[in-house]
């Protein structure tokens, strides 16, 4: 196994959130992401995200920054957590207003709960004729989810994705969460974080997503993640840029792994290549065995 380093409290320092959105199908998960992409760009960046990469960082008008996975559904989430890995900080639960809670929305609930995630909930499309926001609530009620507004402990929010209204009060609230949450990392240490997705690509090869979760990833570190391995030769953000390292709470685009490790797999920065090798050897040997266990059963 690799061991993990302590982190020394004087080298802390405070990271953005990383936040998923979940809700049922066309309660407007797309719309409330895409909405805010496209107000909030990194201020002296050129351009927007245009990148497709499973996770991007959005600085809003108040200088903070947060990370959303933007995996599709929640089976990523859910895969990420079978495998250990525990990436979201705050959970966004959306739910239309013309509609009720669905049972993937308490799909939802229950893995946020499971997993110990605060949510905050966005109460969506309330800008249509029949948004009925206080049946959500009722409904949150009738599942032991009080909102602040009702005297419990939730924030929610009322929103229109599509209007873009109460999207930056939400943001707010998410911020407020994350500031009692105390979410800090050291950046003077080796990286470690989780792959977010992973694939072949024609011209550059295997080429994974991952986000930090401590330490600064650098091009040139040597990356064992999984049963895959390699020397970082590129890194690039959700802009398709060239960055040359990544900060905690940050995503961005590998390349020079030798595979494609699967999502919810952790990576850690290694000191030498054959260390790297070994492990990530052994691990293939030992998914060898039990793959064969399963088969003889
Ligand atoms: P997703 O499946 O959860 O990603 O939902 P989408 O974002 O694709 O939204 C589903 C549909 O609801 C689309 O037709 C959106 O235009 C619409 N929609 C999303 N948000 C709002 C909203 O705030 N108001 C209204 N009127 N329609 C919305």
């Amino acid at each position: 196994a690799v061991s993990e380093e302590q982190d020394d409290e004087n080298d802390l320092v405070p990271r953005a959130p990383i936040v998923t959105v979940m809700g049922h199908v066309d309660h407007g998960k797309t719309s409330l992401l895409d909405h805010i992409r496209n107000t909030n760009v990194i201020a002296g960046e050129a351009g927007g995200i245009t990148q497709h990469i499973g996770a991007y960082s959005v600085k809003l008008k108040n200088g903070r920054e947060i990370t959303f996975l933007d995996t599709p559904g929640h089976e990523a989430f859910t895969a990420m957590r079978a495998r250990g890995a525990q990436v979201t900080d705050i959970a966004i639960i959306i739910i239309a207003a013309d509609d009720s809670v669905m049972p993937t929305t308490k799909e939802a609930i229950a893995h946020c709960q499971a997993a110990g995630v605060p949510m905050i909930f966005a109460i969506n499309k309330i800008d249509k004729p029949g948004a009925n926001p206080d049946r959500i609530r009722e409904d949150l009620a009738n599942m032991n989810l009080l909102v602040e507004e009702w005297g419990g402990k939730y924030q929610c929010q009322e929103i229109s994705a599509k209007k873009g209204l109460g999207v930056d009060e939400l943001l707010d609230k998410v911020l407020l969460e994350a500031d009692m949450m105390d979410l800090k990392a050291n950046p003077n240490r080796k990286a470690t974080g989780t792959v977010i997705e992973s694939s072949l690509d024609k011209g550059r090869g295997y080429v994974s997503t991952v986000l930090v979760s401590n330490g600064t990833l650098h091009v040139g570190d040597i990356v064992l993640a999984g049963t895959c391995f390699g020397r970082v030769k590129a890194l690039f953000n959700e802009r398709n840029q060239n960055i040359d390292n990544v900060q905690p709470a940050e995503p961005a685009v590998i390349l020079g792994l030798n595979g494609a490790p699967t999502a919810g797999d952790q990576f850690h920065v290694m000191d030498t290549e054959q260390e790297a090798r070994d492990i990530a050897n052994k691990r293939e040997q030992l998914q060898r065995e039990q793959g064969l266990r399963t088969q003889t059963r």
